[in-house]
Order: C-alpha cells, then structure tokens, then sequence
C-alpha cells in the first residue's frame, strides 16, 4: 500500500531521529491494512496521518540543585497523544534513556492500550532524563518538585492525569502531588498510583504485574492449557516484575529468573519474593545482593551477552515474561525461547521485543500477547484510581483485583474475536491494533476534525 508509506515518508522527514517512535507506530499502521480496505472511511477522514501526529508537545527545562549545591539541568516532557476516548493518560517515565522519540512511542502506545481496556481515557506520556538512581532521597525531592513546577500548568483531573513509569514509583508521584497541590491550589485527582493514605487504590502497585499474569492465563485457557507447574522466566526487577513474580505464584507457576541493568539471577528454586522485595522495595539495592542470601541461585552479569541477548531468555521455560524495557528481547532471545518449549509470551513491559522477534512469536503461533494488551492492567486500575477519586470512595482490594481480571479477559477477547474477524485468530498484534484503533478512529470522526 503505497499509501502507508507515503505517511512513513513524511513522519520520518518531520520528525527525525525516532526510530523506537517509527518502530512502534509502523507495527500498528502495518497490521492495519485490512481494516483499510475494509472501512474506507478511515482513509477518507486521514484517521492514520492525524493519529500518528501529537496533539500537544510539552518539552521543558528543569533545574534543580543537588546535594552538594550544584546546579543540575534535564529535559522535561509530556507528550498529549490523543484524547478522542478521554482525557491524556499515561505514565512519566524517569531514566537517562529517555528521549522525545521514546516518550512519542509509549504515548502512541498507550493510545491503543487505553482504547483497549474499554475506559474513558486518551493516551499520553511523559518524563525527563533524570537518573533517579543513586539519588538521595532529598535530591529525588527537589527534582520532582522542579518537574512538577513547569507541568502542573498542562495537566489536571479531567485534562491529562500522569502516572508512574520506569523509575516512577510512589515515592515520586508523592513528590510531584505533593507540588501540584501547592501550585494548582487543588487536591484532585491529577496523578495515579498515590499512597494509599491520600487517594491511591489498592491494587494500583500490583496492577501491572498481575494483569500480564491474567492476560497470560486467558491465552491459556483458550489453548486448554494453564500456567499451573510451570516454568517461567521474568525479566526485571522493578515493579512490574515484582507482581508478575507474585501472581505466577498465585497460579502455582514456577518464575525462575528477574534481572535488572546489570545483570540476572536464575534461581532453579524459584524465585525468593520476600527477599527480592525487601532488596528492591524497601532497600533500592542492586540484584548481586541476591545471591549472598540464596547461595544455590546464580548472577550472571550483563556483559556475558554482549551481543545485546538478555540471559534470562536462554533459561528453559514454559513461558516468559518480559518486563523490563523496550527492544530487550531480540530475535535470538525469541529462537532462544522457543528452541527451548517457550508457548507462551506474556509481554509485561512495553514494546519488549524487537520486530523481528514480534514477527517470529506471531508466525510460530503461540499465545504471544504484546504489550499494549498484555500490560494494560496498569492503566485500568488507574482509571479505577481515577473512578474512586471523582466518587470520593475506596474499593477493597478484592474489589479492584475483581474488576482487573475481568478488564483483562475483555480485551483478551476483544483482540482475539477481531484476530478471528480477520482471519488470522491468533495474531493477538493484529487484533489489538486493529480493535484498538478502530475504537479511536470512530472517536476522531465522530467528534469532527478538532
Ligand atoms: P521500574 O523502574 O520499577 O523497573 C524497571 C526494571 O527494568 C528494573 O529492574 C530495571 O533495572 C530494568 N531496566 C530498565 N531499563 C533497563 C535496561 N535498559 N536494560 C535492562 N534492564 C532495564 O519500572 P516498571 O516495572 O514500572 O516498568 C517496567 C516496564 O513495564 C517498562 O517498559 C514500563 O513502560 C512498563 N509498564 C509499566 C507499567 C506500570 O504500571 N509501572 C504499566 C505498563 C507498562 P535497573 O534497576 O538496573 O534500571
């Protein structure tokens, strides 16, 4: 379709050097093809060259000083994708990575993940290149409140309603609230994943994490199959990984590794979840610290994969659980999987694997669920954050967790019923995208050209 790539033409003129913005957004536009020729109207109305394009940029300087009364400078971001279904929703992101070109994929990303879920929300997302790593708590401080002081101006309960992300946890948004209020003069529901002694929802921390884990279980379940007994191996250490560790063992699965930066840990046993949320949780150390309390398990740094290749896809598993970063799992990694009985990838963290490793799991036809599906469990129980903000209640966990797993099997089944509608019922990329864009499109036309 000529016409496809005339508009990636234009988008890598216009906006140059953002190739993980072009990566995700040529996989959705890709995968659209037959809803095109389907629906002209979506053509007609130029619903691909209008959703490729931001509505709002916000980029900004903050300054800050740190501990030892030097002046620091970072760039700020928040990039409001879409707000066709809702209000910009969608996570801040805070590590040296980050770029415009990351922060436009994960919002373009998130257009689709929200549609997804059913809710009322656009998509959005934000952050800086600040390390929080290593950071006194006092200078994590003081960054949040100079990033707050220029973003208060652009968000709020019904406009654009941040969230955390990579290197964003409660302490953070905490932070951040804590200076929007100052400014805005408002206690609002402007940010999600709160304390739950102001506002937060229980089950927020664990949404992410659990939700992949169900997403996971409904694949299954499709294929008469369950995570029961089995094997699994999980990247990352953070708080997506933490919670997709402790749900597979809710399911009586076996998740064997995690990893962070700089390296991972196998532990055949399965994995100490008390240990490795005091490490990680309450004392911010690195995973070497692991095997000095579990001398069976084993650390293997990341430099033995120089080639890129993350070690924990080289661990026999029945299904793996990507949940650390974008592109960290490569086609290797994917034959690596699925030489070794891998029938299951359960993609926690956002746009995980490498297109060619994407096109390998979706040729091979196992349960593959990306992430803008597979993840969206985060997002939903924010929105329910969101819900018990604007009704001044709180739902018990059970409540919420209830409602997470039903939001999951919905968008299991919306991304496989369109999966079918198109003749490939297990493609879960080409349901997802296509489900989740059809939703926003209609959205777009019905509101006119705004
Ligand atoms: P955290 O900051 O809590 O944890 C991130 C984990 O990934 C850490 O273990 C970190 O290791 C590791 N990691 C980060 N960058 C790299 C890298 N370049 N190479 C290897 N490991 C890396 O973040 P989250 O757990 O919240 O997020 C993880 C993923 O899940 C991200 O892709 C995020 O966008 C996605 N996601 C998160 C949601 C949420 O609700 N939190 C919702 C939906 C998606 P280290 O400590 O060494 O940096």
């Amino acid at each position: 379709m000529p016409y496809v790539k005339e508009v990636f033409e234009y988008l890598k003129r216009s906006s140059p050097y953002q190739k993980e913005f072009y990566q995700a957004a040529e996989e959705v536009v890709e995968s659209l093809r037959p809803l095109m020729i389907k629906y002209p109207k979506y053509r007609k109305h130029k619903i691909i060259e209008r959703i490729v394009e931001p509505e709002r940029q916000i980029f900004f300087r903050v300054n800050w000083v740190d501990d030892n009364g030097e002046i620091q400078v970072n760039k700020g971001y928040r990039i409001e994708f879409n707000s066709a279904l809702g209000p910009y929703k969608g996570g801040l992101r805070f590590h040296p990575s980050v770029t415009a070109g990351v922060i436009k994929f994960l919002g373009f990303e998130q257009i689709f993940k929200n549609a997804l879920t059913g809710l009322q929300i656009g998509g959005g997302k934000g952050g800086s290149d600040f390390d929080p790593k290593g950071k006194s708590d006092n200078e994590v401080m003081r960054f949040c409140q100079a990033f707050m002081s220029e973003l208060f101006r652009h968000i709020g309960a019904n406009t654009d309603v941040p969230a955390g992300d990579i290197g964003v946890g409660a302490r953070e948004i905490g932070y951040m609230f804590g200076m929007y209020k100052k400014l805005a003069n408002k206690y609002e529901g402007v940010l999600t994943g709160k304390s739950l002694n102001w506002g937060g929802s229980l089950a927020r921390t664990e949404a992410t994490g659990y939700g992949t884990v169900y997403f996971a279980k409904y694949m299954l379940e499709d294929r008469g199959e369950s995570l029961e007994g089995k094997r699994c191996v999980v990247s990352g250490s953070g708080n997506v990984a933490i919670y997709t560790i402790e749900k597979l063992y809710h399911l009586g699965a076996i998740p064997v590794t995690c990893s962070d930066s700089n390296g991972m840990i196998y532990d055949k046993e399965g994995i100490d979840l008390k240990l490795l949320k005091e490490l990680k949780e309450t004392n911010r150390q690195r995973l070497t610290e692991y095997v000095k309390y579990r001398p069976n398990a084993k650390y293997t740094p990341s430099e033995e994969y120089p080639d890129g290749c993350n070690g924990v896809y080289n661990i026999e598993c029945y299904a793996a659980f990507p949940s650390a970063t974008q592109n960290e799992l490569n086609l290797n990694d994917a034959k690596n999987l699925l030489d070794n009985g891998c029938f299951c990838v359960s993609e926690g963290a956002n746009m995980p694997s490498t297109t060619e490793a994407v096109d390998l799991f979706v040729e091979s036809k196992i349960c593959y669920g990306p992430g803008k599906a597979a993840n969206a469990g985060g997002v939903s129980t924010s929105q329910l954050e969101m819900a018990q903000n604007a009704s001044m209640v709180n739902w018990t966990f059970e409540e919420v967790d209830e409602r997470l797993a039903q939001i999951m099997k919905n968008i299991y089944v919306s991304a496989s019923q369109t999966a079918a509608e198109f003749g490939e019922p297990t493609n879960l990329v080409l349901g997802a995208n296509i489900a989740g864009f059809k939703k926003v499109a209609d959205a777009m036309i019905e509101q006119g050209l705004v």
